[in-house]
Formats: C-alpha cells, structure tokens, sequence
C-alpha cells in the first residue's frame, strides 16, 4: 500500500488542507510507491504563521546554539545514512552506491558545514575618523523560502535550509514533487534534535501550485531557488515587485575543453564520469566535450569504449553505476532530444536506446542506455539546450579561440571542465570561458567555501561557504560618532 507524506508544519506533520495527494512514483519501476501532500495557498499560510511566530526567538538565539542543534541534526543523520540512502535510491532512481557515497553524506556535511561556517562569520568594521567609527550590523532577514529540484534532493535540500537557520532566519521549504522523501524524513529528526517548531517548515505539492504560493508570500522575503531556468524565470517575475532578495541556481549545458597536451588517461576518465554521474542528471555534468583535432579520433574510441563498460540497471543493485531517470515526462524529454539530434545530423555512437537485460522489476522504469553523439554543429539546439540526461556530444576543434568559442555558443553558464597542462592557456581560458566554476584538469572537485553559482541564464548569486551566509543576512551600516 503507498503510504502518505504530509507536509511539516509548526513541528507536526499535517494533512494538506485540499486533503488531496499526488501519486509519487519509483522511476525504477514505473510504479506508485507513496502519495504527496498536494500543497497550496492554505498550506503556504499556515507556514509562513508558524515561521513568523518562531523567527523572534531563533533569531535571538547565539550562533553556537544554532550549530549545536544543526550539528545534532547531522549526527542524526549520519546514523541513519542507510535508512536515508535506499530511500533516495527508490524516490529518484539514482543508484545506492551515490545515494550513499555522495547524496547522504553530502547532506550531513551541509549541516556540518554551516554549523562550523555560521561560528566563524564576521562582519565588516570600517575606522572613519578619530571619533566615527561604522561597522556592518548582519542579521537574519526574516522567513527564507527554499524551493529545491530532484536531482539531488536531500543534498541540496539541505545546501538550502542549512545557511538559511545557521543565519538565524525560519524557513519555509518546498521540495520537489517528485522526491519528497528525504526531506520528509528528515524533519522526523529535526524535532528529535530540538529545532524548535515552526523553524523549519515542509510544504509539499506542485511548482505551480504549492511554489507559487510560497514565491508570492508576502512575509517570505528571501527565496532560494535551484530549478530549470524556465521556473527560476517565473520566479524572478514573481519576485521582483515584490522586492524580494532572491537567489536562481538554474540550468546548465556545460562545456569539456580537451587540448592535445592534456593527460588523455584522466580527461576521458574524467568526462565519463563528468557526462553519466548521477545518469546525467547533475547541472554541472559536462554535455558537450570539444577535442583538439590530432586527440580527437583517439579520445572519441575510447571514451565510447568507457561508456560502453558503465552498468546500467536496478538502483538498488550496488554495482549499478547509471540508473533510472527520474520521471517519465523527463525520460520522454530526454528521449526526444536523441531523436532530435539525429535529425540535426548526428551520429548515435552508442546508447540512444532503452537497455536490455534490465530485471523484471524494472520494466516499467525508465531507462536510457549512456548515449555518445559526434557530427553535430557546435550551435545546433542539441549543443545550446539542456537535455539534463545520460546524454553527450563530441565534436573537434582547431585552435584556442575556436574552443572558447564552442563553449561560449549557449545561453547558459554555470561550468566548464578544461583539460590542458599550459598554465598561459589555463590563465587565458579563466578570463574567457563564460562560467560560474571552472574546473581545470578535474571535474566536480567541489570545496564548500567557494562561491558557487551560475552566468548567464545559469543562475543569479552564488550559493556556498560565507555568499551563503551574506545572502541570508540584511547588512545593516551603523555609524557612531562619539566625543
Ligand atoms: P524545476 O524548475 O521543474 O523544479 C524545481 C523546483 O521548483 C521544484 O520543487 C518545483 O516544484 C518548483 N517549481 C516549479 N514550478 C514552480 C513555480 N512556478 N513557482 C515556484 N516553484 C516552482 O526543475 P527540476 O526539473 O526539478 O530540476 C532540474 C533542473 O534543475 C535542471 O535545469 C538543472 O540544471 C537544474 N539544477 C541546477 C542546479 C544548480 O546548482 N545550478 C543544481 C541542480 C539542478
């Protein structure tokens, strides 16, 4: 029988108002396993009371009382990795071996991390005369709205909320529709380690119902979102005359620069992993990989040759490397853009299909075999627009600026991964390629103090170490004069 998940409200889990559910489905399997609280206005409100009723005194409490309970918080959690990983693992059809090497214990580190960061926060002091003096008063804004996706949902569910309560701000969070488990589960824990009601509060539903809601509330002024760009847009447009401080982690289509003196063992070790992690579904996944011509025979033999070795099954199998994708309106999406690319004039090189020899329980679930493209113009639409599945094209380049070129032809820019051993190259690429994060000689090395974010229509602010925790604080000049 699929069981309920109910939103979190003032510290109790409560029925949706609407009394409605959404049937939430394992992508592995193509079948009901629970049903989520379908959210609305009514639902948003009752937040956002019990949120506002709790801001005055979390507000007031001193930043080692906050990370004491965020670093219980994290103990917990780390109790419960396995609990946490299998449930992931059935919600969004990522195998168990992420869910438990990189979703969970990312997520404990989250709250780790800004349990430790919200300690060492300082403001800025300025020494104007022999008598003024002005320092920067930070204090938390008020109720924070975080609106997360269902690629990585606990790990960046928690990315979300954890800056925001270390802050000293209530929350009001929305997870996605499609993966609400974790974030339901967890705020079982949260009461067990003291956050006090109506700190943190869990909204379930639909974007354009429960999302939209949250997005226009009045007294939640500050909204984190990470999501497609389309949505992040609605949000914006929600948002601004409002005035409200908001921060859009969006979508990606991420370039990998290969240059003929590059160590070729780890770049095409590298871009494997970079292009089918998470099956594709990681917005810093490198989709697009550009060669230098002399490598680009070689690199393309073996990188298919790697691919072709990835193991592709049930999620819950441990030595499943590439799993489900994570609905089957996205599998379909995902589906049309093999099909797309092939009709701009690509070449399928491997995958483009369902897999064989899945087991029988997964033969509902939707399943793509780790596909490989080459033959297509760097501008086409397959290589502009976020496909955000196990998906890759390679295509050569001749010289430097035709590289940076490639790279820049999207509309978005949140990563890059470039492979070269030329520093004067790495220093000029740096300036040029139009990204967020550029990983040189690596991918996904991620340090959580870094600002991290998004250019063009990959995103507005950055998230990460103290931008977090500037962002959900109101900077407040005070200037005094004495004598
Ligand atoms: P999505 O935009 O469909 O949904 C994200 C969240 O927004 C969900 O909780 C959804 O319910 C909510 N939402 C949808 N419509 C809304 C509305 N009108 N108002 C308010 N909320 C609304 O994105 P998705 O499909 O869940 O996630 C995949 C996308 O996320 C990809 O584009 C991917 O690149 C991006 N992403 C970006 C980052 C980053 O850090 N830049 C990280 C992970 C994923």
């Amino acid at each position: 029988m699929p069981f309920e998940i109910p939103h979190f409200i003032n510290g109790e889990h409560r029925p949706p108002h609407s009394g409605r559910y959404l049937d939430n489905i394992e992508p592995a399997a193509g079948q009901v396993f629970s049903r989520v609280a379908a959210g609305d206005s009514r639902d948003i409100e009752a937040a956002a009371q019990a949120a506002q009723a709790a801001f005055p005194a979390w507000s007031r409490t001193t930043a080692g009382e906050r990370a004491d309970i965020l670093n219980r918080i994290a103990a917990l959690l780390e109790q419960r990795l396995e609990e946490f990983a299998q449930a992931e693992c059935q919600d969004s059809g990522k195998p168990i071996t992420t869910a438990r090497t990189v979703d969970i214990p990312r997520a404990v580190l989250n709250f780790r991390f800004f349990a430790s960061a919200i300690q060492q926060f300082s403001s800025e002091f300025h020494d104007t005369s022999e008598l003024t003096f002005n320092f920067t008063l930070r204090q938390p804004r008020g109720i924070a709205g975080c609106i997360s996706p269902w690629n990585l949902p606990l790990y960046l569910f928690t990315w979300k909320i954890a800056p925001a309560l270390a802050a000293g701000n209530t929350v009001v969070a929305k997870p996605s529709e499609l993966t609400p488990l974790t974030a339901h589960m967890l705020t079982s824990l949260c009461n067990e380690a003291g956050l006090p009601p109506g700190v943190l509060n869990v909204v379930h539903g639909l974007g354009g119902e429960a999302g939209a809601a949250l997005t226009a509330h009045p007294a939640i002024t500050t909204i984190t979102f990470t999501g497609s760009t389309a949505t992040g847009a609605a949000i914006a447009r929600t948002a601004a005359p409002l005035f409200k401080k908001i921060a859009l982690e969006m979508g990606g289509k991420n370039p990998v620069l290969v240059f003929a003196d590059a160590d070729l063992d780890s770049a095409i070790q590298t871009s494997v992993r970079g292009a089918f992690s998470n099956t594709g579904q990681i917005c810093l996944c490198g989709s697009r990989i550009f060669v230098e011509r002399s490598i680009y025979q070689q690199f393309i033999e073996r990188f298919v040759d790697q691919t072709r070795a990835l193991k592709i099954g049930d999620p819950a199998d441990p030595a499943t490397q590439l799993g489900a994708l994570a609905s089957q309106g996205h599998w379909h999406k995902v589906l049309g853009y093999v099909e797309l690319a092939q009709q701009e004039g690509g070449t399928l090189l491997t995958g483009g299909m369902r897999p064989a020899n899945l087991p029988p329980r997964c033969n509902g679930g939707y399943f793509l075999a780790p596909t490989v493209i080459t033959g297509l113009a760097p501008d086409c639409r397959t290589n502009r627009e976020e496909i955000f599945g196990p998906v890759v094209s390679i295509q050569p380049f001749d010289t430097g600026d035709e590289a940076i070129r490639y790279a820049n032809l999207t509309d978005y820019g949140l990563a890059a991964s470039i492979w070269t051993q030329n520093l004067n190259r790495m220093q000029r690429l740096a300036r040029a390629v139009q990204a967020g994060t550029l990983w040189f000689n690596c991918w996904m090395l991620r340090d959580l103090r870094v600002p991290f974010g998004g250019m063009k229509e990959s995103g507005v602010g950055r998230e990460g170490g103290l931008e977090a925790l500037r962002f959900f604080t109101e900077p407040k000049n005070v200037c005094i004069h004495g004598g």
